[in-house]
């Protein structure tokens, strides 16, 4: 059996220390080692002997009350009242029994926690309870709540979950590393259903588990965990999810249908925003009688299997692996992910999909790292043509594009994805019309992309420092500005349709359904009005048609036969507001990356892209390059 001494090396470590007798209890929580104490000291301010002893032992190191020394919930509730100030505008109190934490929701959390944890120091002093600081969703988000509801009323099978994942990562009883090697399950050479797995003699970890939405042949649609390599999947120590686009996420819950009880390791945003997607991934395929390969039930186990890190937390998950996200600039809560693998034996960069370019949202992706030997890039934009118009033009195009339309009485349609491209225009838009350069017309919202925002105005901690700065200090969240309207049902939908000139963004973004397909029938005809893609249009949509300058669409009418309408519509394409790296910042990111890799794999791109830029880059940087095809295995070291 595997022993487990780090415990009893904390246990006493403690014993020597002035407040070593009030330790109770000494656990693992996933990453974390637990200690829960009856002294409110130990508790405060987590004390510089748990500071030290964290540093000696490179953990993370947790300081929880013990259950005697709780008061009571009703007392608890009216002395934390007592004690935060109103301005903080709390909105719920919550207790967690099972962790002696308290969640407290608050508007201003910055007022709840106070100078330097003051505030959060009197509390504990007062109530015994450790206190959590959670942002009220300055739009309501009933995916936040559902989400920390489950996490509140799971708690104690969380616990235990967390206990087991725990016990597994600090396992002692581990051979030496004498390799690393890496299969490739889906999304090298194509883009969608993103998955590779990563092994050493001790540990196996998935790094993302997507879908390909756009096909129906479940043996292209899905990464191929049926492989002899990824069968494995009640040994898999480890998921990893680097943003929450359903190409890198949107098979994780099948992976709990089959088998697998471990972690899943993402930013909060993530999380939030990747069971949104989950949710309508499986409402979406329903609706078009498409196979669904997992229900609610699945994504409920991701998020009490969940295990959230900020940028930058250098975090355990296996007895031989570390791992720490850094910010990508791709959708809100992105991650490059970084893996230490031993003691220095190995370094894995990942950069899912990155932005290497500052934009309105986010910082430009981070390229500095302790130490890298293999990095794995993404290459969606990565032949010499793909290059993109500068952002500042990109912005002058879509305000010329929308006054002009405007101007002659008619209605702009932007088909967008409900996470990235809509909050980047809409920003955009916010902020012309504040600086009185677009006039002021209505911007209204259509599909998910209310839910979305909700999930942005929840973590404005992520995004760049200018959009934060300007929430936090500024107190104006351009969010919450009232040019934006929201569509929630067919009536409000039909008046838009039949209203004055306006903008909406709609979702899907590549007109392959939902709203936007509504409105671009009902508009297409009239040549008076402009359709604007923002984003990708994949092969096969109807987007890609209209694009192309496709005059005739055919669609069906009132008594479901088949019409041919005309596309009048004045057809504009803008490519500066991508999340991803266009070829020439791919390239900038390799020149930039520190230290410089000794390899790299080019992955999620068509064909011949990634085959040429990893020969680009092999004949420029003099760098081993690879474009891994899937189920193909490659040894790093
Ligand atoms: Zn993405
Ligand atoms: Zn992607």
């Amino acid at each position: 059996m595997a022993k487990n001494d780090v415990l009893a090396d904390v246990k006493l470590a403690l014993s020597d220390t002035p407040e070593g007798s009030t330790v109770t209890e000494v656990y693992f929580e996933g990453p974390e080692i637990v200690v829960y104490s009856k002294s409110p000291i130990l508790l405060m301010d987590n004390g510089e002997i748990i500071r030290q002893l964290a540093k000696d032992i490179r953990k993370r190191i947790v300081i929880r009350p013990d259950p005697s020394v709780l008061a009571d919930l009703e007392e608890a509730k009216l002395k934390i009242k007592g004690v935060v100030p109103e301005e903080a505008e709390m909105t719920n109190i919550t207790f967690d029994p099972n962790t002696g934490d308290v969640i407290i929701e608050a508007k201003k959390p910055g007022l709840v926690i106070g100078k330097h944890g003051k505030t959060l120091r009197n509390i504990t002093r007062e109530i015994g309870w450790r206190p959590r600081v959670v942002r009220t969703p300055p739009i309501p988000s009933t995916i936040i709540q559902g989400i920390r509801t489950i996490l509140q009323n799971e708690s104690e099978e969380r616990k235990e979950i967390l206990h087991k994942v725990g016990k597994k990562i600090h396992r002692t009883d581990i051979a030496e590393n004498e390799w690393i090697r890496s299969s490739f399950l889906g999304g090298f050479r194509e883009v969608g259903r993103s998955s590779f797995m990563l092994h050493t003699p001790n540990t196996k970890a998935m790094i993302e588990c997507g879908v390909n939405v756009a096909v129906e042949n479940s043996n292209l649609a899905f990464p191929r965990i049926d492989l002899p390599e990824a069968r494995i999947l009640d040994e898999l120590d480890a998921v990893i999810v680097s943003h929450a686009h359903l190409d890198h996420c949107g098979f994780v819950p099948y992976l709990f249908k089959f088998g697998y009880e471990g972690p899943v390791y993402c930013t909060s945003p993530t999380r939030d925003l990747m069971v949104l997607l989950q949710m309508d991934y499986i409402d979406v395929a329903q609706k078009e009688n498409k196979h669904v390969p997992y229900g609610k039930k699945e994504i409920k186990e991701v998020i009490k299997h969940s295990v959230t890190l900020d940028y930058g937390v250098v975090t355990d998950i296996a007895p031989d692996m570390r791992l720490t996200l850094h910010n990508a600039g791709h959708i809100l809560g992105s991650s490059i992910v970084h893996v230490h693998v031993g003691d220095g034996f190995h370094n894995v960069v990942f950069t899912g999909d990155f932005k290497f370019e500052k934009s309105r949202l986010f910082q430009a992706a981070h390229y500095r790292f302790p130490r890298v030997e293999t990095l794995v890039m993404e290459g969606t934009y990565g032949n010499p043509e793909d290059i993109m118009s500068p952002r500042q033009e990109a912005e002058k195009e879509l305000i010329r594009t929308i006054s002009d339309t405007v101007k002659r009485g008619g209605k702009v349609l932007i088909p967008v994805f409900a996470v990235g491209r809509s909050q980047e225009i809409m920003i955009v838009l916010g902020e012309y019309i504040r600086l009185d350069i677009l006039e002021e017309i209505p911007i209204f919202l259509d599909g998910m992309i209310w839910d979305a925002t909700a999930i942005h105005t929840t973590y404005p901690e992520f995004l760049s420092n200018e959009l934060r700065d300007q929430i936090f200090h500024q107190g104006n969240n351009p969010f919450l500005s009232e040019v934006f309207e929201r569509v929630s049902n067919q009536n409000e939908r039909n008046s838009v349709i039949d209203g004055d000139p306006c903008v909406v963004l709609a979702t899907s973004g590549m007109l392959t359904g939902g709203p936007s397909v509504e409105y671009f029938l009902k508009w297409c005809e009239d040549p008076k009005n402009s359709i604007i893609f923002v984003g990708y249009q994949a092969e096969g949509s109807l987007g890609r048609r209209v694009q192309k300058g496709w005059k005739e669409i055919s669609t069906l009418d009132e008594d479901h036969k088949i019409k041919v309408i005309e596309a009048n519509i004045d057809v504009h394409t803008i490519d500066g507001f991508s999340g991803h790296s266009d070829r020439n910042q791919l390239i900038n990111f390799v020149k930039a990356i520190s230290p410089k890799p000794e390899r790299i794999l080019i992955g999620h791109g068509e064909n011949n892209k990634c085959v040429k830029l990893a020969s680009w880059l092999y004949k420029h940087f003099r760098i081993e390059t690879f474009a891994p095809q899937n189920y193909e295995t490659l040894r790093f070291k």
